[in-house]
């Protein structure tokens, strides 16, 4: 009899980790995973919580800060996960999001273990000079925890390439010598990867054929709509309209835009750089975030925030298709919703995992000091995105279960046999 209390530690307790908790432990039962395993596994590895000052640009203003960095499990090699700047970050969600990091790596083979950081600040109300003392200040506090083979990670809410590119540097000075693969996702003249920033669009389109397929649905002038038209929904939008879809819709933060006829996204793309948001877009009818999900379409691209289909509006979705680029669009309850009106959802996990597989493309090349072409990594994403998705679909057949479930069977067994196979140190 087990006397220790299996549910989630206290330590990391948020709203977050309880379902990322729950949603594990229900996948685990349904595995009849080992109990051990079971257990070991809601818990992180490792969590560094930090403190530190940071000056204002007034420099009489000091301000305390506190920085996160959670690691998940470190069986499977060195660590992944990105580093996100909000008013809100806390080590609960940032334990959470670590651990769904370990199934993504998991699910789409990649040798990482989930992790996770953030410093809980605003970053809209920085200026540069702020943001740069912050992450310098920031990295040297989790320096010891970080490096290429040890924990790697990436930019997230409120972070970017040039953030990656402080750390990348900061690190350096530390080691007396340029240690580029310690980030990815960094600028391409630090040792960058080409099409990182198109990754994660790219490779949610790339899973529309097999989808499709498997739906009977002809995937050519198929009818696409997506919410968000930020780094995630804009290349998915043209790699949709690339390989024969019509974009009939797209939204940002400034609302949406309809043509049933389909929307000219190159030209959407350039008004949004030149303009900063779709707003005052002159071709097809204006539509609200919330119609845009409801819109008569084939597949459905939520690629904006989190928990936009609800139990409240799910019955209303006409899409046969949902591919979920964001991660958690799609609430609990409004996922049974769409499965009994017969929509097929790819999950997040398996969906979005372009990002993470380019950015090991990154890593490994970094590494090596030898830059593949752009054409090699799309093939190479390809090839890995469809060979998980092939997985993922046959288990969901084979266990007649959803394809959220299987793609976490596929990610958690995968961690359960290297941890089993490994052993229990001393
Ligand atoms: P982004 O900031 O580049 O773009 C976000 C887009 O959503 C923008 O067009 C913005 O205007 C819009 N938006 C913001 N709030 C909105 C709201 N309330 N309603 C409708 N639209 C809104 O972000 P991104 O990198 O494109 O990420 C989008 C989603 O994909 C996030 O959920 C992110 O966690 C997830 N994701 C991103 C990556 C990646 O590589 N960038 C990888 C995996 C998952």
């Amino acid at each position: 009899m087990r006397t220790m209390d299996a549910g989630p530690p206290r330590e990391w307790d948020s709203p977050m980790y309880r379902e990322a908790v729950a949603q594990f432990q229900r996948v685990a039962e349904t595995m009849n995973l080992d109990e051990n395993i079971r257990e070991r596994l809601i818990k992180p590895q490792r969590a560094l919580m930090v403190t530190f000052p940071f000056r204002r640009d007034d420099y009489s203003e000091v301000d305390t800060l506190f920085g996160y960095r959670v690691q998940h499990l470190l069986t499977m090699g060195p660590t992944k996960g990105g580093i996100r700047y909000a008013s809100d970050v806390n080590l609960g969600e940032v334990s959470a999001l670590a651990m769904l990091m370990t199934w993504k790596c998991a699910i789409v083979g990649l040798p990482f273990g989930g992790a996770k950081g953030g410093v809980r600040v605003d970053p809209h109300g920085l200026s540069r000079a702020e943001m740069q003392r912050v992450t310098r200040r920031y990295t040297a506090e989790i320096i010891n925890f970080i490096g290429p083979n040890r924990d790697i990670p990436a930019p997230d809410l409120g972070t970017n390439e040039q953030t990656m590119a402080w750390i990348m540097d900061t690190y350096s000075q530390h080691a007396g010598h340029s240690v580029p693969a310690v980030v990815t996702g960094k600028p391409p003249a630090l040792g960058g990867s080409v099409a990182r920033r198109e990754a994660t669009g790219r490779g949610v389109v790339s899973l529309i054929p097999a989808a499709a397929n498997h739906i009977s649905l002809g995937f050519q002038g198929a009818r696409v709509a997506i919410q968000g038209f930020g780094n995630v929904g804009r290349y998915a939008a043209i790699g949709a309209a690339q390989m024969g879809c019509s974009v009939v819709a797209v939204s940002d933060i400034s609302g949406g835009l309809y043509d049933p006829k389909g929307l000219a996204v190159e030209k959407l793309a350039t008004w949004v750089d030149e303009r900063g948001d779709l707003s005052g877009y002159p071709d097809g009818d204006s539509v609200s975030n919330e119609e845009l999900l409801e819109l008569p379409c084939d597949i459905l691209i939520p690629a904006a925030v989190g928990s936009v289909i609800t139990k409240e509006n799910a019955d209303r979705i006409k899409a046969r298709l949902v591919l979920e680029a964001a991660n958690n669009p799609i609430t609990l309850e409004a996922d049974d919703i769409l499965r009994e009106q017969g929509a097929f959802v790819v999950p997040d996990v398996l969906a979005n995992a372009g990002g993470v597989t380019v950015s090991y493309f990154e890593w490994v090349q970094d590494l090596q000091n030898y830059f593949w072409s752009e054409n090699e990594i799309v093939a190479r994403l390809r090839e890995i995105m469809s060979r998980a998705f092939d997985e993922v679909l046959a288990i969901s057949l084979k266990r007649k279960v959803d394809m959220r479930t299987a793609a976490l069977i596929k990610g958690v067994q995968r961690v359960a046999d290297a941890k089993l196979v490994r052993g229990v140190y001393p």
